[in-house]
């Protein structure tokens, strides 16, 4: 059983009050909002104060704007393939080199199958991205721009309402993966330049299968899912009514919430780790980064046994990205920062919530040493 659960960005608890939200929506208004009756009526005026809910956590100007998928990657995938299917004539994308699989492989694919031709812009050490080659890369071929908001493994965020603007200038289309982002960054799209923006539930304390793309109104963008007239046409398929209704309570809790604890609760963590193991490091822009995440990197180990040893003391931690989990290769994101390879196997991603404890922080200051020590004397064994 897990005592302490620090991978809340690989995915988060259900907030109770998500769950009493959206309870009702399964066993009592469990019409369908297209249907004319009482039922359906009900569910429709729940999707909409929904809708509202997520507009306002991310700023945005009109409720229209937000299309409800199935989560991050889907919100990803109906982003980019269709702001591309609407715009013919450009053949070029830029991405950074540190973006999610959802946004990475299906570029990839994009290149293999369609020709397409994708930028993919370097990040420094300090996993910050290189403004100048992404300036270069932007051009009248440039159909749409793809950035991450932060990214999931290092929490660093990159400066999208910039970019998004230079994109603007360009005349390509801006979309950023914000699943790690929304609800832990203040955000008014409102007033950004930013086109299209996707989120995740499961990242928010809702469930996992939600999410939406918010697609700034005036941009054209084709359907990826064809059949109904669901989502203004945009997304079609009955509404998961219950998973939005979760979505739409838990972006109001997140308006609601403070992360100052948070961030706290993270430097306390990094501090008394780096005091306690020598030859450690913290990966990621520590000026520019969510408050929730803590990614560190510890020489001359593995970063699986440390999760596994971990987790036999009842502590949740990922190594890396929960998507790349299981694979011994340090991460795409760990490479592109060109961290040492001394420390780049053992790269360890703590990631809080407004759940996390201090005393459960103190906890994990006082274990990771013990299993870095174990594993360290372990290695020296093996080598003599
Ligand atoms: N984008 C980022 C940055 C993520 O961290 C994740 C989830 O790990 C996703 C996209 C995918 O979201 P989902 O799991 O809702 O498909």
């Amino acid at each position: 059983m897990t005592a302490v659960y620090l991978d809340n960005n690989a995915t988060t608890r259900v907030d109770p009050r998500v769950v009493a939200a959206m309870l009702p929506m399964l066993t009592e208004h469990y019409g369908n909002p297209s249907s004319a009756h009482e039922s359906g009526t009900l569910a429709k005026r729940a999707v909409a104060a929904a809708r509202e809910q997520v507009r306002a956590l991310i700023g945005a100007a009109h409720v229209d704007e937000i299309v409800f998928t199935s989560g991050g990657t889907e919100s990803d995938n109906l982003a980019i393939l269709g702001a591309l299917a609407a715009r013919p004539g450009r053949d070029e994308i830029v991405i950074s080199a540190v973006e999610h699989p959802a946004v990475r492989t299906l570029c990839a694919s994009l290149a293999r199958t369609r020709g397409l031709v994708i930028h993919e812009i370097p990040v420094d050490a300090a996993g910050r991205i290189d403004r100048a080659a992404y300036q270069a890369a932007l051009s009248e071929r440039t159909a749409l721009v793809s950035i991450m908001w932060a990214n999931n493994e290092t929490g660093t965020v990159f400066p999208v309402a910039d970019m998004a603007a230079e994109a603007n200038a360009a005349g390509a289309l801006f979309h950023t993966d914000a699943v790690q982002a929304v609800g832990r960054v203040p955000m008014v799209l409102a007033e950004r330049m930013i086109d299209l923006l996707s989120l995740s539930g499961h990242k928010l304390h809702a469930p996992k299968g939600i999410g939406a793309l918010y697609v700034r109104r005036g941009i054209k963008l084709a359907a990826q899912t064809i059949g109904g007239s669901q989502e203004r046409g945009r997304r079609a398929g009955t509404e998961n009514v219950p998973g939005i209704v979760a979505l739409g309570t838990a972006c109001a809790l997140a308006a609601a919430s403070d992360d100052t604890t948070i961030a706290f609760l993270r430097d306390r963590l990094e501090g008394g780790l780096l005091a306690r193991v020598a030859d450690s490091w913290v990966l990621g822009d520590v000026e520019h980064r969510v408050p929730n995440t803590a990614c560190i990197a510890f020489a001359g180990v593995e970063s699986e046994a440390i999760v596994r040893l971990l987790d036999r003391r009842g502590i949740a931690v990922s190594s890396g990205s929960a998507c790349a989990a299981g694979s011994v290769e340090p991460s795409h994101v760990v490479r592109a920062m060109g961290v040492p390879e001394r420390f780049a196997r053992g790269v360890v991603r703590f990631s809080l919530s407004h759940e996390t404890t201090a005393a459960e922080i103190d906890r994990v200051i006082e274990t990771v040493p013990d299993v870095i020590a174990e594993l360290r004397a372990d290695q020296l064994e093996s080598a003599a």
